[in-house]
């Protein structure tokens, strides 16, 4: 519904405006001169020279976990890509020939076009080999399909909460 304003209830300052416009200019000024001469104050930085360091426990792109030996720890359960509200997760199996462990990944692959972060997959894995704090979160590229992450990229992607680590596709 639309809220509509009588102007007969306006006083005459606020049917000109010019005081409005006044007040508003000066909080745009207070704050352009104030981050002007006070820049140790500001809370923004100048992305990309500058980058914030991520709190700890922000959820990021997702990384892959391995095992103590370093093999993959994802036994291919496809519990994650079931879960998955995005449906975009790949996974192809393959036998390891190891009776303590089924299956493992062949493949893997996120497709960080439609990934929304929301850690599902995460929580559903019984390995604890899928983690969503790589400490990544700059993935915006003119290739959308830069953004279809595999298994070395995922198994490499961590960097403490920093964003240095390339693409490894
Ligand atoms: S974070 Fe959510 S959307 Fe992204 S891969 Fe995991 S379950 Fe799918
Ligand atoms: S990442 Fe976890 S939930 Fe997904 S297939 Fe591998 S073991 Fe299963």
């Amino acid at each position: 519904m639309a809220y509509m304003i009588d102007k007969r209830d306006m006083s005459f300052w606020q049917r000109i405006y010019i005081p409005e416009i006044v007040r508003g200019l000066s909080v745009t000024g207070y704050h352009f001169l104030r981050n002007l001469f006070k820049m140790r104050d500001r809370i923004t930085v100048e992305y990309p020279e500058n980058k914030k360091l991520l709190p700890p426990g922000c959820r990021t792109e997702p990384r892959l976990m391995t095992r103590e030996d370093g093999s993959i720890r994802c036994t291919a359960c496809m519990l994650c890509v079931t879960v998955c509200p995005s449906d975009c997760i790949a996974i192809k199996a393959e036998e390891v020939g190891d009776p303590n462990i089924e299956k493992r990944a062949k493949s893997f692959q996120i497709d960080m076009s439609r990934c929304m972060l929301c850690g599902l997959c995460a929580e559903a894995c019984p390995c604890d080999a899928i983690r969503l704090d790589s400490g990544q979160y700059e993935n915006a590229v003119f290739d959308r399909s830069l953004l279809v992450y595999n298994k070395e990229y995922l198994l490499s992607n961590f960097s403490e909460g920093s964003s240095t680590l390339s693409r490894a596709l």
